[in-house]
């Protein structure tokens, strides 16, 4: 039989042996203690800190389609503050894009920093991280970024990384490892929003880390384990049944996007419109080279904050809410909650699964209303 490819694999990712009598898939496992008789190592679970069988089955799933180990978190930030916790102490330097999202920056500029962690930012438009990786410890990279949509080149930042000893994890968060997968190609870590486009429903809060070095992914257990920083069971349970979905609403919502960008593309009142899959974006070209899937969001500027808001007031179908990647159609003013160099007139619109010509419809008429 010729190999699976990915679009079974991600059906199937994680599903139970066949056992007869057995569900398919497994139930959710609610558990903080195990039956523990004697020494603790003998038993595959004993306490709903360290470990749940419902886990087992969702991080065998991911590790499977990043192509690691991978561990889930109970949040994106959790994930991201595994990866900064677990690897930097006091004195080392990692270099962070100026514009990724903005809590991981306020993470790493404010306790991290404090903790004696020196942070050294520089675009991700043009790869302009590879100028500060001498005697850097860690390189943190987002492609595309929120909310900016820039993208930068991962192989050769990976190259000039490693070639200084310094490891690079990616937040992955908007493609999802099917739009582009960090570990092939040659990241350390792949690290991700599950609350976005992976879970797509807009319903829970999730992260994970996947990674292939094994004393790495141990480092990273410990550290979930001893913060607490552990996923809800119902929670994974949800993400798992949300996976098999994930590249039909990808390809749904990737398509509707580039229908979209092509729309606004034309609209006379609309500037610095960005999607990495519009052919003419500055990304386009290392995106095609490194991404499979564009991701959901789209972004683009209208006059003002005034203008913008009259927009968001207009749409009748496209509903004003923040976060990004689920199946619902969503658009806020970004620089609403401040922390992003990005004009007051700044719209990130996720696309969701609706029908493209009632999306391209509601943004006409809410465009019109706008101005
Ligand atoms: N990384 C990116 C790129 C994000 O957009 C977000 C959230 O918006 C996070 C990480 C943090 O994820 P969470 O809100 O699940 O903690």
């Amino acid at each position: 039989m010729k190999t699976i490819g990915i679009r079974t694999r991600v059906v199937r990712a994680g599903l139970s042996p066949a056992a007869q009598g057995e569900s398919l898939s497994a139930g959710v496992t609610f558990a903080g203690t195990y039956h523990v008789a004697g020494e603790p190592s003998s038993s595959p679970y004993t306490y709903g800190r360290y470990h749940n069988p419902t886990w087992t089955h969702f991080e065998r799933a991911l590790g499977d389609l990043e192509g690691g180990v991978a561990l889930s978190f109970a949040s994106g930030m959790a994930a991201v503050a595994a990866v900064l916790g677990s690897i930097l102490r006091a004195g080392d330097v990692m270099v962070m894009p100026s514009d990724s999202y903005y809590t991981a920056r306020l993470l790493a500029e404010g306790f991290f920093a404090e903790m004696g962690i020196q942070v050294r930012k520089a675009r991700t438009a043009g790869s302009a991280q590879a100028e500060h990786l001498d005697g850097a410890k860690l390189l943190w990279l987002e492609t595309p970024t929120n909310p900016g949509l820039d993208v930068c080149d991962i192989v050769a930042l990976v190259e000039a990384a490693h070639q200084r000893h310094v490891l690079v994890a990616v937040d992955n968060t908007t493609p999802t490892m099917l739009g582009q997968c960090p570990l092939e190609l040659g990241a350390d870590f792949s690290v991700a929003s599950d609350t976005k486009a992976l879970t797509g429903h807009a319903d829970l809060i999730l992260g994970h880390v996947a990674i292939r070095d094994p004393a790495l992914a141990e480092k990273l257990r410990s550290w979930r384990t001893q913060m607490g920083a552990v996923p809800g069971p119902m929670e994974v349970w949800l993400a798992h049944r949300s996976l098999a979905t994930l590249e039909m609403r990808l390809e749904r919502q990737c398509r509707n996007a580039l229908v979209i960008a092509e729309h606004l593309s034309t609209c006379s009142h609309v500037s610095g419109l960005r999607y990495p899959g519009l052919p003419d974006d500055p990304a386009h070209r290392v995106a095609a080279r490194q991404m499979q899937f564009f991701g959901p969001v789209v972004s683009f500027v209208l006059a003002d904050q005034t203008c913008a808001e009259r927009f968001l007031r207009a749409c009748k179908l496209i509903i004003e809410a923040t976060s990004f990647g689920s199946v619902y159609t969503t658009a806020e003013r970004r620089a609403r909650w401040g922390g992003d160099t990005i004009p007051e007139g700044f719209i990130r619109l996720s696309v969701g699964c609706e029908d493209d010509q009632d999306l391209v419809a509601d943004l006409s008429q809410a465009l019109d209303s706008a101005h």
